[in-house]
C-alpha cells in the first residue's frame, strides 16, 4: 500500500471522530458581529490540538477593543525538521443566522441528514478547521512521520476584516516569511477548486455639504442630496461603462465578477424617514461606495479616478463642498497557479477525486491579503470543503463526502509539501 493509500484509509477510519468534533464546534454559536463565544470555541479547538500532540498557544490582539474578547488558537506540531512549515488557517467566527424562519434546520443544532451536516458555520468554515486537523492526524495514524512541520491556526473576525485574527498572527510573527513556507486557508471554495487569490476592495465614504433652507424656498439653500444624486449619475454615466470594460486575467468565480465594479452601498441625507417631517433642505448627504478592483488596476489609480469624478462635480457647482474618506483598502492578491502549495493541492485533488482541479480567484476578499501583505508569505491559497454558494445563507451545510475528500486532499498535499522522515 502506498503512503497516500494508507493516509486515505486513515481518513476514512477517523471519519466519525472528525464529524463529532465538527458538530461540537458548530454547536458553539460564534456569531460575528459581535463575536460571541470565541473563548469557548478557541478552547475546544486548542484542547483537541493539544490532545493530538501539538504545542498550543492562545494569541490575543495586542489591543482589545470593546465587545467580547478576541482570542486565536496557534498550534505547532514539530516534524523531523523545523522547516518547511505548512500552516493551515481557518476562521471560526460565523455570520449571524438572519431570519430564523428562513431555516428548516436548527441553525446551531449540527443536525446530520441526507449526507450533510447542517448549521451556520458548517461550510464557512468550521468544516475546513476540522478537515485540516484530521488530515494531519490521519498521517500520524497511518504511522507516517512528516519531515517538515505543521502549524494550525484557528482565528476570529474574518467576517469583519480579520484584523484581530490573521492580521494579528502576522503582526505578532506567527505567520511570517522567516518561519512559514506554505499556507492553506481552509475557506469553502468547493472540494475540487483551488483559490489562488482575490480582487481588491476600496470602500469609501463621500460627503456633500450644502446649505439648509426652508423647503418652500429651496433656492435659498444648497441641496446636498440633489448634489449627491448628480454625482451618482456621473458615476453611472462615466465610470460604470469604463469599469465594465476592464476585465481581469484572473480566473474569478463567478465570471460575471471578472470586471471592475462599483456599488452604492449606503445613502443618507435629511431627516430620518421615521420621524415627523419638517420642511428642510438637506445640507449634508453621505454615500458609501464599494469599489472592487482587479489586479490589473492599481489602488492609486482607483482612488484618483474617484477623486477626479468628485472634483468634476465640485467644479460644476462650487457652492457644494465635497469630502472623500477611505473606509477600507485591500490590495488584490494572487499566488501563481504553479506555486508549490497550489500545485501540491491540485495534484492531490486529481489523486483523490480523479478529476483535474479548477483554479479560481475569489470575487470578494478573505484573509490571504494579510498572509501575503503583512506576513510576507507568498505561497498561499484557499482550499476547503463546503460549497461557496451555501455560505452565509439559510440552511447552510457541508456535504460529509466533501468533508472526507477535502481531508484527504489536505493530507496528501501535506505529504507532498513536507515529505516524510525515514
Ligand atoms: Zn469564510
Amino acid at each position: 500500500m502506498s503512503d497516500a493509500d494508507r493516509v486515505c484509509a486513515a481518513v476514512d477510519e477517523l471519519r466519525a471522530d472528525c464529524i463529532a468534533f465538527l458538530s461540537e464546534l458548530v454547536r458553539i454559536p460564534t456569531v460575528n458581529p459581535p463575536g460571541e463565544r470565541y473563548e469557548d470555541a478557541a478552547r475546544l479547538i486548542g484542547d483537541r490540538l493539544r490532545a493530538l500532540g501539538y504545542a498550543v498557544d492562545y494569541v490575543r490582539p495586542r489591543e482589545q477593543r470593546d465587545g467580547p474578547p478576541r482570542v486565536n488558537v496557534m498550534a505547532r506540531l514539530e516534524g523531523a525538521v523545523a522547516r518547511p512549515t505548512l500552516h493551515f488557517n481557518g476562521h471560526f467566527d460565523v455570520v449571524p443566522v438572519g431570519d430564523p424562519a428562513a431555516w428548516t434546520r436548527e441553525p446551531f443544532g449540527a443536525q446530520i441528514a441526507a449526507g450533510r451536516l447542517w448549521g451556520r458555520g458548517t461550510g464557512d468554515q468550521k468544516a475546513g478547521i476540522a478537515a485540516s486537523i484530521y488530515a494531519i492526524e490521519a498521517i500520524r495514524r497511518a504511522g507516517i512521520r512528516l519531515r517538515g512541520s505543521v502549524e494550525q491556526s484557528a482565528t476570529v473576525d474574518e467576517e469583519s476584516g480579520g484584523f484581530a485574527g490573521v492580521a494579528e498572527l502576522c503582526e505578532q510573527g506567527f505567520i511570517a516569511g522567516d518561519r512559514t513556507d506554505h499556507v492553506i486557508i481552509t475557506e469553502p471554495l468547493d472540494v475540487d477548486r483551488v483559490c489562488i487569490g482575490h480582487r481588491g476592495v476600496y470602500w469609501f465614504e463621500v460627503t456633500a455639504r450644502g446649505l439648509t433652507a426652508h423647503g418652500s424656498m429651496p433656492d435659498l439653500g444648497r441641496n446636498a442630496a440633489e448634489a449627491m444624486a448628480r454625482l451618482i449619475t456621473r458615476i453611472e454615466r462615466d465610470l460604470k461603462p469604463r469599469l465594465a470594460g476592464r476585465v481581469t486575467q484572473m480566473p474569478v468565480e463567478p465570471p460575471a465578477a471578472r470586471h471592475a465594479s462599483i456599488s452604492l452601498n449606503a445613502l443618507h441625507a435629511g431627516q430620518s424617514p421615521e420621524v415627523e417631517q419638517t420642511p428642510m433642505v438637506p445640507d449634508a448627504c453621505v454615500a458609501i461606495f464599494d469599489r472592487r478592483f482587479i489586479a490589473e488596476e492599481t489602488s492609486g489609480d482607483v482612488r484618483r479616478e474617484i477623486e477626479d469624478l468628485v472634483a468634476a462635480e465640485g467644479a460644476a457647482d462650487p457652492e457644494i463642498s465635497w469630502a472623500v474618506r477611505d473606509l477600507m483598502l485591500v490590495e488584490p492578491t494572487a499566488t501563481p497557479a504553479d506555486a508549490p502549495v497550489a500545485r501540491a493541492t491540485s495534484d492531490a485533488i486529481k489523486t483523490v477525486l480523479g478529476r483535474s482541479a479548477t483554479i479560481i480567484a475569489s470575487p470578494g476578499t478573505y484573509d490571504q491579503k494579510h498572509v501575503i501583505g503583512r506576513g510576507g508569505v507568498a505561497d498561499c491559497i484557499a482550499y476547503g470543503p463546503g460549497r461557496l454558494e451555501t455560505a452565509h445563507r439559510p440552511d447552510e451545510y457541508v456535504d460529509l463526502e466533501d468533508l472526507a475528500n477535502a481531508t484527504k486532499v489536505m493530507a496528501l498535499a501535506a505529504l507532498s509539501l513536507l515529505g516524510t522522515a525515514s
